[in-house]
């Protein structure tokens, strides 16, 4: 189904200038949120994934929902100080400032096929400090899966790996 409806957009959210992509109303209606995470996971049904890896906090939802489709486990990557056990993190770079991205040190066996999985595809910045992250735990990434790549912002340039980068809408 058609999905671009459900997604609501938000002028000047979080701050000016920027045009928030507001999911809310797809995850709120049971057939599109359940039809977003069949797009989100076809082309990956046969890439025998080991573990989805979702970022804080949206792709916990997306990831997770996604998880169960494919019959997989789901690893989360936070914000620091949020998970409890050891932890691995990357610094990556933001518009104005840093941000750092963290998972549990034992979260991911070496070589385990992992599918990376956000709500929005912006800059690249995000998705690209997960990539490093999991080749620091020794993942194998099998491809990554957003809901919405934003075009103009040209994220995936920043996407220089031998997997596949699917989005299920292109703005
Ligand atoms: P980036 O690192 O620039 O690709 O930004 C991607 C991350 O920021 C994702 O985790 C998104 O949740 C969030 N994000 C960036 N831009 C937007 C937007 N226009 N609408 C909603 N979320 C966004």
């Amino acid at each position: 189904m058609n999905l671009t409806p459900y997604i609501r957009d938000i002028a000047d959210f979080p701050k000016p200038g920027i045009g928030f992509k507001d999911l809310t109303p797809l995850l709120g209606d049971a057939r599109a949120f359940a039809d977003s995470i069949e797009q989100l996971i076809a082309p990956f049904r046969e890439s025998k994934v080991d573990c989805i890896c979702g970022i804080e906090a949206r792709g916990f939802i997306f990831g997770a929902a996604a998880a169960t489709g494919l019959g997989c486990g789901f690893v989360p990557m936070r914000k620091p100080g949020k998970l409890p056990a050891a932890t691995i993190s990357v610094d990556y770079a933001l518009e104005y400032g840093s941000d750092r991205l963290e998972m549990h040190v034992d979260a991911i066996r070496p070589g385990a096929r992992v599918l990376l999985i956000d709500d929005v595809l912006a800059t690249g910045g995000t998705l690209s400090a997960a990539a490093a992250l999991l080749d620091r735990a020794g993942a194998e990434i099998v491809g990554a899966g957003l809901l919405i790549e934003l075009l103009a912002l040209q994220g995936r340039s920043r996407w220089q790996r031998n997997a596949p980068l699917h989005a299920v809408i292109a703005i």
